[in-house]
């Protein structure tokens, strides 16, 4: 079983019906109500432990009944919790979501403990980032956490895969000690100022992207799929499986997750993206973000399928 260390968010999504979306200053009488585990770590630790790895998450809670609540989701989720952080002074995270009748959202993320995560936090757990086959990171803590791990991982010989969700500004020069880096389309763009569109688009990206020091760029592009660029003239786009959408968030958390279990087990590139396709689009057949996240039996059912 492969060993990987997430070091990233985690919030609470507490997540309402609404027949409309509130003006400023309007309340409005909405419901169900549903409430449940989320943050991209959280949402990508939980995709790469019910994948089959072995899955180390770092993270930082308030002590509070939202902090308790996770401890017991990656309990039982079989992730170690060993160096998940609960601060007296923090508030745990929280996402309040509204969704209309439309499927329209809007979304507050008040990131609290998990966007503090220190320097000194994350040396905590450098013998687990040490032990590792890879390490996963995204953008929604602070970027000292994103910077210090990739610094460790560097030391211990240890790949990264970087998935700049949500993108905020952070120092380019990690990228030359970044593996695998996972935009969608919009941090692509983020990234390049190149509006990625087709597959034409995601090339000129990904080559500005891999220019900045990374091996492997993957472009995430929704229903489509994925495009993967390692160099040259040439990428190649990896199709996604055809399923019911139902609600896409958390897609890009699956495909991560996934895939961090899959390139960590020595799938090929190709393979590995396969095999995070697969992962995600299951994950796009159920309401909610950890909760949807498939298991490995139902990842290796879907990929047996379309081998018949
Ligand atoms: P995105 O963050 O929207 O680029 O989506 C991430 C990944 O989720 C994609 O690369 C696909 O593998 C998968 N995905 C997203 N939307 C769908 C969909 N409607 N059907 C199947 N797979 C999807």
């Amino acid at each position: 079983m492969s060993k990987v260390v997430v070091v990233g968010s985690y919030v609470v999504d507490l997540m309402s019906r609404t027949p409309h979306l509130p003006k400023p200053g309007e309340t409005v009488l909405g419901g169900p109500f549903q409430m449940g585990p989320g943050g991209k770590g959280g949402n990508q630790a939980t995709a790469a432990a019910r994948s089959g790895s072995e899955v180390t998450f770092v993270t930082k809670l308030g002590d509070d009944v939202f902090g308790r609540e996770a401890l017991k989701h990656f309990t039982k989720e079989d992730v170690n919790i060993e160096y998940i952080k609960v601060d007296p002074d923090q508030s745990t995270g929280a996402a309040l979501i509204e969704v209309d009748e439309e499927g329209e959202n809007s979304i507050v993320v008040a990131l609290g403990a998990c966007g503090t995560i220190s320097e000194a936090e994350v040396v905590e757990a450098e013998e687990k980032i040490k032990e590792a086959d890879i390490v996963l990171l995204q953008l929604e803590t602070s970027i000292e956490a994103v910077v210090t791990t990739v610094k460790l991982a560097r030391i211990h010989g240890v790949p990264v895969i970087l998935n700049p969700a949500p993108y905020q500004e952070f120092p380019k020069e990690i990228l030359k000690n970044v593996a695998y880096i996972t935009p969608n389309e919009t941090e692509a763009f983020e990234l390049t100022g190149i509006e990625v569109t087709d597959e034409g688009t995601a090339l000129t990206a990904a080559q500005m992207i891999h220019d900045l020091g990374v091996d492997s760029v993957i472009i995430t592009l929704g229903g489509k799929g994925a495009f993967l660029y390692t160099g040259g003239d040439k990428g190649e786009l990896i199709p996604s499986f055809t399923v019911e959408a139902v609600d896409t968030t958390g897609a890009g958390d699956a495909f991560n997750g996934g895939f961090a279990h899959a390139i960590s087990n020595g799938y090929s590139l190709k393979d590995a993206m396969k095999f995070a396709n697969a992962v995600a689009a299951l994950s796009v057949t159920k309401i909610g973000t950890a909760p949807a996240m498939p298991y490995k039996n139902e990842v290796e059912a879907l990929l047996a399928k379309t081998l018949k």
